[in-house]
Protein backbone atom coordinates (compact mmCIF):
# COMPACT_ATOMS: atom_id res chain seq x y z
CA UNK A 1 0.00 0.00 0.00
CA UNK A 2 1.15 3.60 -1.10
CA UNK A 3 1.40 6.42 2.01
CA UNK A 4 -1.09 8.24 1.65
CA UNK A 5 -1.47 12.33 2.36
CA UNK A 6 -4.89 13.92 3.55
CA UNK A 7 -6.05 17.26 2.18
CA UNK A 8 -9.16 17.19 3.68
CA UNK A 9 -9.53 16.28 7.15
CA UNK A 10 -11.75 17.98 10.29
CA UNK A 11 -10.83 18.07 13.34
CA UNK A 12 -13.41 18.94 15.97
CA UNK A 13 -17.35 17.98 16.67
CA UNK A 14 -20.33 18.40 13.98
CA UNK A 15 -23.40 19.48 16.81
CA UNK A 16 -25.61 20.55 14.34
CA UNK A 17 -26.27 17.04 13.12
CA UNK A 18 -27.73 14.32 15.51
CA UNK A 19 -26.28 12.29 16.22
CA UNK A 20 -23.33 14.61 16.78
CA UNK A 21 -20.17 13.46 15.11
CA UNK A 22 -16.50 14.60 15.70
CA UNK A 23 -12.69 13.69 16.09
CA UNK A 24 -9.75 14.79 18.58
CA UNK A 25 -6.49 15.55 17.13
CA UNK A 26 -5.49 11.90 18.91
CA UNK A 27 -8.16 10.20 17.45
CA UNK A 28 -7.00 11.68 13.92
CA UNK A 29 -3.73 10.56 14.92
CA UNK A 30 -4.94 7.04 15.59
CA UNK A 31 -7.02 6.80 12.13
CA UNK A 32 -4.09 8.41 10.00
CA UNK A 33 -1.57 5.75 11.79
CA UNK A 34 -4.10 2.51 11.62
CA UNK A 35 -4.19 3.05 7.48
CA UNK A 36 -0.58 4.33 6.07
CA UNK A 37 -1.67 8.29 6.28
CA UNK A 38 1.25 10.17 6.62
CA UNK A 39 0.27 13.64 7.07
CA UNK A 40 -2.67 15.78 6.44
CA UNK A 41 -4.28 19.34 5.99
CA UNK A 42 -6.60 19.60 8.80
CA UNK A 43 -9.19 22.60 9.00
CA UNK A 44 -12.44 22.18 11.57
CA UNK A 45 -15.76 20.39 11.64
CA UNK A 46 -18.56 22.69 10.04
CA UNK A 47 -21.52 22.71 11.75
CA UNK A 48 -19.03 23.40 15.35
CA UNK A 49 -20.45 24.47 18.83
CA UNK A 50 -21.58 28.47 18.14
CA UNK A 51 -22.67 29.27 21.63
CA UNK A 52 -20.15 31.99 21.91
CA UNK A 53 -20.67 32.85 18.03
CA UNK A 54 -17.30 34.15 16.82
CA UNK A 55 -15.59 33.33 19.54
CA UNK A 56 -16.08 29.64 19.09
CA UNK A 57 -14.95 29.87 15.81
CA UNK A 58 -11.64 30.96 17.18
CA UNK A 59 -11.11 28.32 19.59
CA UNK A 60 -12.04 25.96 16.43
CA UNK A 61 -9.27 27.88 14.35
CA UNK A 62 -6.77 27.66 18.01
CA UNK A 63 -6.94 23.91 17.76
CA UNK A 64 -5.83 23.76 14.34
CA UNK A 65 -3.30 25.73 14.57
CA UNK A 66 -1.84 23.58 17.89
CA UNK A 67 -2.40 20.73 16.31
CA UNK A 68 0.05 22.06 13.41
CA UNK A 69 2.46 23.61 16.05
CA UNK A 70 2.48 20.37 17.74
CA UNK A 71 3.12 17.81 14.74
CA UNK A 72 4.74 20.22 12.33
CA UNK A 73 5.73 16.99 10.24
CA UNK A 74 2.19 15.69 9.71
CA UNK A 75 0.52 18.98 9.94
CA UNK A 76 2.83 20.90 7.84
CA UNK A 77 -0.32 23.48 7.75
CA UNK A 78 -3.93 23.86 8.65
CA UNK A 79 -6.79 25.64 7.60
CA UNK A 80 -9.68 27.94 9.77
CA UNK A 81 -13.38 28.22 9.06
CA UNK A 82 -15.76 30.69 8.23
CA UNK A 83 -19.51 31.36 9.31
CA UNK A 84 -21.07 33.76 6.79
CA UNK A 85 -23.17 35.00 9.07
CA UNK A 86 -20.04 36.69 11.39
CA UNK A 87 -19.76 39.08 8.72
CA UNK A 88 -17.46 41.60 9.37
CA UNK A 89 -16.35 39.94 12.27
CA UNK A 90 -15.74 36.36 10.80
CA UNK A 91 -13.59 38.27 8.16
CA UNK A 92 -11.53 40.18 11.08
CA UNK A 93 -11.31 36.51 12.77
CA UNK A 94 -10.11 34.64 9.38
CA UNK A 95 -6.90 37.55 9.39
CA UNK A 96 -6.22 37.53 12.85
CA UNK A 97 -5.91 33.33 12.50
CA UNK A 98 -3.86 33.85 9.57
CA UNK A 99 -1.66 36.47 11.13
CA UNK A 100 -1.49 35.11 14.24
CA UNK A 101 -1.67 31.54 14.17
CA UNK A 102 0.05 30.89 10.71
CA UNK A 103 -3.45 29.40 9.36
CA UNK A 104 -3.03 29.21 5.33
CA UNK A 105 -6.89 29.84 4.54
CA UNK A 106 -10.24 28.55 5.11
CA UNK A 107 -12.58 25.80 4.63
CA UNK A 108 -16.31 25.84 4.48
CA UNK A 109 -19.22 23.53 4.39
CA UNK A 110 -22.15 25.60 2.37
CA UNK A 111 -24.99 23.52 3.64
CA UNK A 112 -23.55 24.24 7.43
CA UNK A 113 -21.61 27.33 7.37
CA UNK A 114 -24.60 30.12 5.66
CA UNK A 115 -23.73 30.20 2.13
CA UNK A 116 -24.03 29.31 -1.34
CA UNK A 117 -20.63 29.73 -2.69
CA UNK A 118 -21.67 33.33 -4.22
CA UNK A 119 -20.91 37.08 -3.51
CA UNK A 120 -21.26 36.37 0.17
CA UNK A 121 -17.67 35.24 0.35
CA UNK A 122 -15.66 37.60 -1.26
CA UNK A 123 -14.79 39.50 1.49
CA UNK A 124 -13.14 36.05 3.35
CA UNK A 125 -11.55 35.23 0.29
CA UNK A 126 -10.24 38.65 -0.33
CA UNK A 127 -8.48 37.84 3.33
CA UNK A 128 -7.03 34.30 1.74
CA UNK A 129 -5.70 36.35 -1.49
CA UNK A 130 -4.34 39.04 0.41
CA UNK A 131 -2.04 35.66 1.92
CA UNK A 132 -1.64 33.50 -1.22
CA UNK A 133 -3.78 31.42 0.64
CA UNK A 134 -5.60 28.11 0.06
CA UNK A 135 -9.17 27.32 0.12
CA UNK A 136 -10.86 24.21 0.54
CA UNK A 137 -14.42 24.46 -0.74
CA UNK A 138 -17.25 21.76 -0.60
CA UNK A 139 -19.07 20.95 -3.71
CA UNK A 140 -22.41 22.65 -3.50
CA UNK A 141 -24.29 22.60 -7.04
CA UNK A 142 -22.86 24.15 -9.74
CA UNK A 143 -18.76 23.98 -9.43
CA UNK A 144 -19.33 26.83 -12.14
CA UNK A 145 -19.32 28.96 -8.65
CA UNK A 146 -15.98 27.52 -7.85
CA UNK A 147 -14.63 28.46 -11.67
CA UNK A 148 -15.56 32.35 -10.94
CA UNK A 149 -14.03 32.44 -7.60
CA UNK A 150 -10.79 30.61 -9.05
CA UNK A 151 -10.76 33.70 -12.08
CA UNK A 152 -11.58 36.50 -9.47
CA UNK A 153 -8.70 35.39 -7.25
CA UNK A 154 -6.07 34.32 -9.09
CA UNK A 155 -3.80 34.16 -5.93
CA UNK A 156 -5.73 31.51 -4.28
CA UNK A 157 -5.05 28.07 -4.55
CA UNK A 158 -8.74 26.15 -4.48
CA UNK A 159 -9.49 22.49 -3.53
CA UNK A 160 -12.86 21.18 -4.24
CA UNK A 161 -13.91 18.73 -1.50
CA UNK A 162 -15.15 15.28 -2.60
CA UNK A 163 -15.27 16.10 -6.21
CA UNK A 164 -16.63 12.99 -7.44
CA UNK A 165 -19.02 11.79 -5.15
CA UNK A 166 -21.89 11.32 -7.72
CA UNK A 167 -21.91 11.55 -11.33
CA UNK A 168 -23.40 14.81 -11.76
CA UNK A 169 -20.86 16.00 -9.55
CA UNK A 170 -17.91 14.30 -11.41
CA UNK A 171 -19.15 15.67 -14.75
CA UNK A 172 -19.52 19.31 -13.67
CA UNK A 173 -16.30 19.81 -11.93
CA UNK A 174 -14.91 18.48 -15.18
CA UNK A 175 -16.62 20.64 -17.22
CA UNK A 176 -16.16 23.67 -15.22
CA UNK A 177 -12.85 23.52 -13.64
CA UNK A 178 -10.86 20.81 -15.41
CA UNK A 179 -8.89 23.95 -17.13
CA UNK A 180 -8.79 26.34 -14.01
CA UNK A 181 -4.46 25.95 -12.84
CA UNK A 182 -6.02 27.08 -9.22
CA UNK A 183 -7.88 24.92 -8.98
CA UNK A 184 -7.01 21.09 -7.37
CA UNK A 185 -9.73 17.83 -6.67
CA UNK A 186 -9.80 15.69 -4.20
CA UNK A 187 -11.28 12.09 -4.00
CA UNK A 188 -12.65 11.48 -0.49
CA UNK A 189 -16.19 9.75 -0.24
CA UNK A 190 -15.64 8.42 -4.18
CA UNK A 191 -18.48 5.75 -3.82
CA UNK A 192 -17.55 2.37 -4.89
CA UNK A 193 -18.96 0.82 -8.03
CA UNK A 194 -18.80 3.55 -10.41
CA UNK A 195 -19.31 2.49 -13.97
CA UNK A 196 -16.08 3.99 -16.28
CA UNK A 197 -18.35 6.97 -17.22
CA UNK A 198 -17.11 8.38 -13.50
CA UNK A 199 -14.87 6.11 -12.36
CA UNK A 200 -10.93 6.83 -11.14
CA UNK A 201 -9.51 6.25 -14.52
CA UNK A 202 -12.02 8.24 -16.07
CA UNK A 203 -11.72 11.47 -13.51
CA UNK A 204 -7.85 10.80 -14.27
CA UNK A 205 -8.04 10.96 -17.80
CA UNK A 206 -10.23 14.29 -17.60
CA UNK A 207 -8.59 16.37 -15.33
CA UNK A 208 -4.92 15.48 -15.47
CA UNK A 209 -3.18 13.37 -12.69
CA UNK A 210 -1.28 16.55 -11.40
CA UNK A 211 -3.77 18.18 -9.52
CA UNK A 212 -5.92 14.74 -8.41
CA UNK A 213 -5.35 14.13 -4.65
CA UNK A 214 -6.58 11.94 -1.75
CA UNK A 215 -8.90 13.42 0.87
CA UNK A 216 -10.50 11.33 3.49
CA UNK A 217 -13.19 13.68 4.77
CA UNK A 218 -12.79 12.21 8.49
CA UNK A 219 -14.60 12.17 10.41
CA UNK A 220 -17.42 11.46 8.43
CA UNK A 221 -16.42 8.63 6.59
CA UNK A 222 -14.34 5.52 6.70
CA UNK A 223 -11.77 6.54 4.20
CA UNK A 224 -10.19 3.26 3.51
CA UNK A 225 -12.78 2.33 1.01
CA UNK A 226 -11.51 5.54 -1.02
CA UNK A 227 -7.59 3.81 -0.37
CA UNK A 228 -9.27 0.74 -1.65
CA UNK A 229 -10.26 1.99 -4.47
CA UNK A 230 -6.75 3.92 -5.50
CA UNK A 231 -4.72 0.68 -5.31
CA UNK A 232 -7.05 -1.14 -7.40
CA UNK A 233 -7.66 1.24 -10.18
CA UNK A 234 -6.12 0.28 -13.64
CA UNK A 235 -3.84 3.44 -13.40
CA UNK A 236 -0.38 3.23 -13.52
CA UNK A 237 1.95 3.05 -10.08
CA UNK A 238 2.95 6.00 -11.02
CA UNK A 239 -0.50 8.13 -11.20
CA UNK A 240 -1.66 6.28 -7.63
CA UNK A 241 1.51 7.62 -5.67
CA UNK A 242 0.64 11.32 -7.08
CA UNK A 243 -2.86 10.77 -5.95
CA UNK A 244 -2.04 9.49 -3.21
CA UNK A 245 0.55 11.50 -1.40
CA UNK A 246 2.73 13.04 -4.31
CA UNK A 247 0.73 15.95 -5.73
CA UNK A 248 -0.19 16.92 -1.92
CA UNK A 249 3.17 17.25 -1.14
CA UNK A 250 3.68 19.48 -4.13
CA UNK A 251 0.74 21.75 -3.06
CA UNK A 252 2.14 21.63 0.83
CA UNK A 253 5.60 23.34 -0.71
CA UNK A 254 4.04 26.33 -1.88
CA UNK A 255 2.95 27.03 1.38
CA UNK A 256 6.10 25.61 3.26
CA UNK A 257 8.94 25.42 0.73
CA UNK A 258 10.96 23.17 3.09
CA UNK A 259 8.68 20.74 4.18
CA UNK A 260 9.35 17.14 3.23
CA UNK A 261 6.55 14.35 4.57
CA UNK A 262 7.72 11.97 6.93
CA UNK A 263 7.45 8.76 5.52
CA UNK A 264 7.35 6.73 8.89
CA UNK A 265 4.43 5.80 10.82
CA UNK A 266 2.55 7.85 13.38
CA UNK A 267 2.41 6.95 17.05
CA UNK A 268 -0.82 7.99 18.03
CA UNK A 269 -0.81 9.18 21.67
CA UNK A 270 -3.28 6.79 23.03
CA UNK A 271 -4.26 3.39 21.50
CA UNK A 272 -7.36 3.29 20.36
CA UNK A 273 -9.64 0.01 20.00
CA UNK A 274 -10.44 -1.03 16.18
CA UNK A 275 -14.01 -0.19 16.76
CA UNK A 276 -13.28 3.42 18.29
CA UNK A 277 -11.32 4.55 15.40
CA UNK A 278 -13.71 2.42 12.50
CA UNK A 279 -17.52 1.99 13.48
CA UNK A 280 -19.63 2.81 11.06
CA UNK A 281 -22.97 2.92 9.41
CA UNK A 282 -21.83 1.92 6.09
CA UNK A 283 -19.05 3.78 5.29
CA UNK A 284 -20.16 6.43 7.95
CA UNK A 285 -18.40 7.06 10.50
CA UNK A 286 -20.06 7.39 14.42
ZN1 LIG B 1 -15.42 17.92 4.43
Amino acid sequence: MHPYFDVHCHIGMTVSRAPVVGQSVGRCLARMASANVIGAIPCPTAGGPQARGVLDTRTQNETIANACRLHPERFPIGLGIVEVRHEQVGVDELERTMQEDGLVGFACHPALSGHSLGGELHAFLEVVAMHDGLCLLHQAGSTRNIAAYAKRFPSITFIIGHVSMNKGGHLDAIEQCGMCENVWFDVAQKPEGADESWDLVHLVNNLGSDRLMFGSDLPYYDFRLVQNQIETARLDDEIKERIAYQNAVRLVQQFRQDWLPTLTPITPPQVYSQEEMWDANGARLY
